[in-house]
């Protein structure tokens, strides 16, 4: 089932890559400081997903795990969280907006047949990658399916599925080099992680040489979100990832190790 309301995340699509800040400055101690026992994560309880919903076959609209978002923080008009993400979320939006920043979530969660229309739009040609019909430019499966992977998830692989992750603010790294979203990024890099948020999806190096380019914007609740990475790791393989125009391509790039896998490790190793 489409949901109309998914469709801007069409746009979700050529991003320039930029230099990652890791270094954070003094100017942002004191905020870290103001963080009180009670807004720090606590442990959240296990949650066991079947491998359907690992996979992103649900209705967030109608599953009890999810709740749906405010129009305080989105434009969007029906979309949902976990409820465990949501109840983080807003008490970092809080802490935020303490420091004179407001958190504005683009795209939370996206189920698989979401996925699939933003995945065959683009294998199709209907949405242009990088100003390309890849259809046509693109002839060899393997490597449509790599370059459409730069910035969009394969349907049944996505982060998105599980109700753990979210797009914050602007889905355009450079929008974070300055100003207003300099300030967001920074203040996130030293305040999400209190919060149980880690950007997964860092700049690709050394310490991640596979998976999706960088994604500043792309912030993961690791309390729920490391328990479905490992449930999924132990359930799902690229036999289950089908049911869309070129799942073929799966194994042939090994999608899990590769991309599902291909996190920051500073997120990987997050421990509650
Ligand atoms: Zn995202």
């Amino acid at each position: 089932m489409l949901h109309n309301h998914f469709l801007p995340v069409f746009s979700f699509f050529v991003f320039a890559a930029c230099s990652s800040g890791t270094s954070q400055t003094a100017a942002f101690e004191e905020d870290a400081h103001s963080i009180t026992e009670t807004d720090a994560p606590v442990a959240a309880d296990t949650i066991i997903l079947s491998k359907e919903e690992l996979l992103g076959q649900i209705d967030p609209a109608q599953h009890a795990g999810f709740t749906k978002v405010a129009s305080k923080y989105t434009d969007k008009s029906d979309i949902y969280l976990r409820k465990d993400t949501y109840d983080a979320f807003e008490r970092m939006a809080a802490a935020a907006k303490q420091a004179g920043l407001d958190l504005h979530i683009v795209s939370a969660t996206r189920n698989f047949d979401v996925q699939k229309s933003i995945w065959e739009a683009k294998w199709n040609g209907q949405q242009k990658v990088g100003g390309q019909n890849i259809s046509k430019t693109i002839p060899d499966p393997k490597q449509r399916a790599l370059k459409i992977l730069e910035y969009s998830s394969m349907p049944g692989s996505s982060r998105h599925h599980w109700g753990t992750d979210m797009d914050l603010n602007a889905l355009d790294n450079a929008y974070f080099d300055k100003g207003t979203g300099k300030k967001l990024y920074d203040w996130l890099q030293a305040n999400a992680a209190a919060y149980g948020f880690c950007q997964v999806y860092t700049k690709k190096g050394k310490d991640r040489p596979n998976g999706y380019h960088e994604e500043r914007w792309h912030w993961s609740y690791m309390p729920l979100a490391s328990q479905f990475l490992r449930q999924y790791d132990q359930k799902v393989t690229h036999a289950d990832i089908k049911g869309f125009d070129g799942a073929e391509t799966a194994s042939l790039i090994k999608i899990i190790p590769n991309y599902v896998m291909g996190i920051a490790p500073d997120c990987k190793n997050w421990e509650p």
